[in-house]
């Protein structure tokens, strides 16, 4: 192992990208002894683990869904805090992506390491925004990255969500969300606009939310869809998970009319292809410019992309005279978008 050779103490094994001097894996995708968990999405928190390194958030949400966070122990790292894990020091930075989400850097002699995890710049009022940690290599995600990929501003999509309701007073609008991040993210901008009416929920969005809540996170009235009324459905905004908008679930609200808050509705053909009258282009994760203006603020020489279109991020890398490399990790869904 030698700190300036990276791929000779920061390896990638059958499970994923392991830390060699400290023992541990990150996000792996499949059970280890000791994991360091950069958020709650399903594809980097996976079940199984003996022993997990987390934000106090992250293992909340981690203990919600998944029944229990580790087999045998978990252990609590707050943004800014340092610990010693084998010969290596870690510490958590905001990565602005969903509730708990960190960056993870790791020093060991005199150079450093950070695995962002999934990250974005842009604002969101449910978790502390995205913080730059210069670095000699950064492991970064490529979800979005593509030039046509631009996020634009979330609350411009909020404003057209609203006055689609206003226009629309008979119709219910049912708006597909991912259950953890952009559910919550969603409602706090919408607070944030100056809607104080409740938000409807389908049953699969409430534990989130009360984690959510758990940790301070304002997210006003919030109401279950399944129990509500026809009539008082009628321009109401509803939140239900990406798969129920186009079942029957959604047929029993009055006249839905359907939107999507996904990165991918920046794509006119998905939108049609999933039936979606209102495509919101709102994502947790950093579009085209946030993903290469972060890449060249940190300063970093070495750039592994870990998962999503690794093509042209590859490309842009080392056009730049960066050293690129595709982690090609298994395992990792562009899902929650
Ligand atoms: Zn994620
Ligand atoms: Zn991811």
């Amino acid at each position: 192992m030698h700190p300036e050779r990276f791929e000779s103490w920061l390896t990638v094994d059958s499970r994923g990208l392991y830390c060699r001097p400290g023992g541990f894996h990150i996000d792996p995708h499949s059970p280890v002894n000791r994991a360091v968990i950069t958020h709650a999405h399903s594809d980097h928190a996976r079940p199984g683990h003996d022993h997990v390194l987390a934000t106090r958030e992250t293992l909340a949400l981690m203990k919600m869904r998944l029944g229990t966070a580790a087999k045998l122990g978990t252990q609590t790292l707050g943004y800014g805090d340092m610990l010693q894990v084998g010969d290596v020091t870690v510490k958590f930075v905001p990565a602005g992506h969903v509730l708990g989400s960190a960056q993870i850097v790791i020093d060991w002699r005199g150079r450093r390491a950070v695995s962002s995890g999934d990250y974005k710049r842009s604002p969101d009022p449910t978790n502390p925004p995205f913080e730059l940690v210069p670095c000699d290599l950064f492991v970064t995600e490529a979800t979005f990255a593509l030039p046509v990929f631009t996020h634009g501003d979330a609350k411009e999509e909020v404003e057209k969500l609203l006055k689609s309701s206003k226009q629309f007073p008979e119709r219910a609008h049912v708006v597909g969300v991912y259950g953890l991040g952009k559910c919550q993210r969603l409602i706090a901008l919408l607070r944030e606009a100056g809607y104080a009416e409740p938000v409807y929920l389908h049953g699969a969005l409430a534990a989130c939310c009360e984690v959510y809540e758990s940790f301070g996170v304002e997210l006003g009235a919030l109401k279950s869809a399944t129990g509500a009324q026809r009539e008082e459905l009628k321009g109401a905004i509803v939140l239900a998970p990406p798969s129920a908008i186009a079942d029957r679930w959604s047929r029993r609200m009055p006249d839905a009319l359907t939107a999507f808050a996904s990165g991918w509705m920046r794509v006119r053909a998905r939108a049609r292809q999933r039936g979606i009258e209102l495509p919101l282009v709102i994502s947790d994760h950093a579009d085209w410019r946030e993903l290469t203006r972060t890449i060249h603020e940190t300063g970093a020489h070495q750039v592994w992309v870990t998962h999503g279109r690794e093509d042209a991020l590859l490309h842009h890398i080392q056009s730049t005279g960066l050293t690129g490399r595709a982690l090609a990790l298994i395992g990792r869904e562009d899902e929650e978008s």
